[in-house]
């Protein structure tokens, strides 16, 4: 039996990046087994959607190159499906919904309740109070087919109920976390159908899986207490169940579920920063996933070949964000020079920098400021707080070492020098500039930190930074000048 898993999204107008990683690791299996990953939208639960969140998910989808063989796709700017399975999208499948619960309907294995919330309210208060756990009572269970017929001819709402025995061991293997066994007594009547004739997700996810043939389950583990249930239903719908696959929850580093309030966890919030994809792909993985040895860099294709579910743990993977930074860090550093100046360059944009025409007419100058400036960057919107040396002319010395090398006594004199030598050089780049400091270390005397700090400090205001002569080609005679002169009047 070929694999077949999928990634069953609620539209809810963003990716959290668990779900990013539950998509991954359903694509990584589908991969490796030659199998298929389908994307099914859930969308059953109408006071829930949000407009152009399918729209937001496939496009995060395709940022981060995930993607599925099946389901709801993106055709010139419409939504459309592909495969022999669909429809994709729950809200299109309410006949088929309608069809199953039909039979449970007629096996006794699903009631009508047409109980209202007034009383379910009164009933979990009641229980609440008396200590007990708050759960259906069973009032509708029992109702006649007759006393059903007259109630829905009076025009009563109600919804459809799992018919749950009483007191019966639901028990299955999760791959990751062994035997699961829950006493019926301690799970709800499942609401299967709601009042507004939409499946609730526990249903939906049974028919649809079981309909869409689905051999592996892989989803989150808030998940888990769900699944008796589940599986309560494939057995009385006679299909045989899926296996299934809780992944642990991705954690801060408090300990605590990843969450909106510690900052970005939507997909989209990583691409605007300027994460590579494969940088944040990668990262994810790993977090939840272990592969045999101690690396950490994988491409896509590693990761499809090394990645099993034996490996995944099964206690909660920490988000850390300084690993991230690192790992997107080394990223930036390999990824082709154009394709990160083309990112850096709305952002050069919106901080002012540049212009639109700026970016066409000196592309190549752009290109050499982010191939000096880039492996500085976590992610490339840092490039904004970076480049200023290349486009202010004030410069502003940083506190400490930069402060007291500006006092050195032999600065004035070198200054003059130098100047005078960028002045007169034929051309200014890596190697002139390079000769210029030969120059003056054969000349003057000046070697090693008495002369390059110096100089970096004059022209950019700090001690430390990228490599000397490679920015002083990118200022440019004009601009070094300058900022000689800048500093002789104003900082020495
Ligand atoms: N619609 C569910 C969600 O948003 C999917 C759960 C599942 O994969 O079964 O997470």
């Amino acid at each position: 039996m070929s694999v077949r898993v999928r990634f069953a999204p609620s539209p809810t107008g963003f990716v959290h990046i668990g779900s990013l990683r539950t998509a991954l690791y359903n694509y990584l299996l589908a991969r490796k087994h030659n199998g298929k990953y389908v994307l099914r939208i859930e969308d059953t639960d109408q006071t829930r959607l949000v407009e152009g969140a399918i729209e937001n998910l496939l496009d995060s989808m395709e940022w981060a190159g995930i993607p599925h063989d099946e389901g709801v796709v993106m055709e010139n700017g419409v939504i459309t499906e592909k495969g022999e399975y669909g429809p994709y999208i729950q809200s299109n499948r309410l006949d088929i919904y309608h069809k199953h619960i039909k039979a449970l309907l007629e096996t006794g294995d699903a009631y009508h309740c047409f109980c209202s919330k007034e009383r379910l309210d009164e009933v979990r208060e009641k229980q609440r109070a008396a200590g007990q756990t708050a759960k259906y009572d069973g009032h509708c269970r029992e109702l006649t087919k007759e006393e059903v017929q007259k109630n829905i001819e009076a025009g009563m709402p109600y919804v459809i109920r799992l018919k749950l025995p009483e007191n019966t061991d639901i028990v299955f293997d999760d791959v990751i976390r062994g035997r699961v066994v829950v006493n019926t007594d301690e799970i709800d009547d499942q609401v299967l159908i709601k009042s507004d004739g939409f499946p609730t997700y526990h249903f939906a996810v049974v028919v649809d899986d079981h309909l869409m043939k689905i051999t592996h389950v892989i989803r989150g583990e808030e998940w888990l207490p769900s699944t008796p249930k589940h599986v309560y239903l494939y057995q009385v719908l006679g299909w045989e169940a899926p296996k299934f696959v809780h992944l642990s929850n991705i954690l801060n580093t408090d300990k605590k579920k990843l969450s909106k309030r510690h900052g970005d966890v939507a997909v989209e919030d990583f691409a605007k920063k300027g994460y590579l994809p494969e940088a944040l792909v990668n990262f994810i993985a790993l977090i939840g996933w272990s592969p045999e040895d101690a690396r950490e860099i994988f491409s896509m294709e590693e990761l499809i070949s090394e990645f099993s579910l034996e490996r995944v743990s099964r206690s909660g993977g920490v988000f850390d964000v300084n690993k991230l930074n690192w790992m997107n860090n080394h990223y930036i550093q390999k990824a082709d020079i154009g394709r990160i100046t083309k990112m850096a360059i709305p952002h050069l944009i919106k901080a002012g920098y540049i212009t639109e025409k700026d970016a066409e007419e000196r592309y190549e100058w752009l290109e050499d400021m982010v191939l000096a400036i880039r492996e500085r960057l976590d992610y490339v919107s840092q490039i904004v707080d970076k480049v200023d040396i290349f486009f202010k002319d004030e410069i502003v010395p940083d506190e400490g070492e930069a402060m007291e090398i500006l006092k050195l006594e032999h600065i004035p004199h070198l200054l003059d020098v130098l100047h005078e030598k960028i002045s007169n050089a034929e051309t200014i780049d890596i190697a002139s500039i390079k000769k210029i400091f030969k120059e003056i270390q054969k000349e003057e005397g000046y070697k090693g930190p008495k002369l390059f700090k110096p100089i970096r400090v004059a022209l950019t205001g700090s001690a430390q930074g990228p490599d000397l002569p490679l920015i002083m080609q990118i200022m440019g005679r004009e601009n070094l000048l300058s900022r000689i002169e800048y500093t002789q009047k104003n900082l020495i």
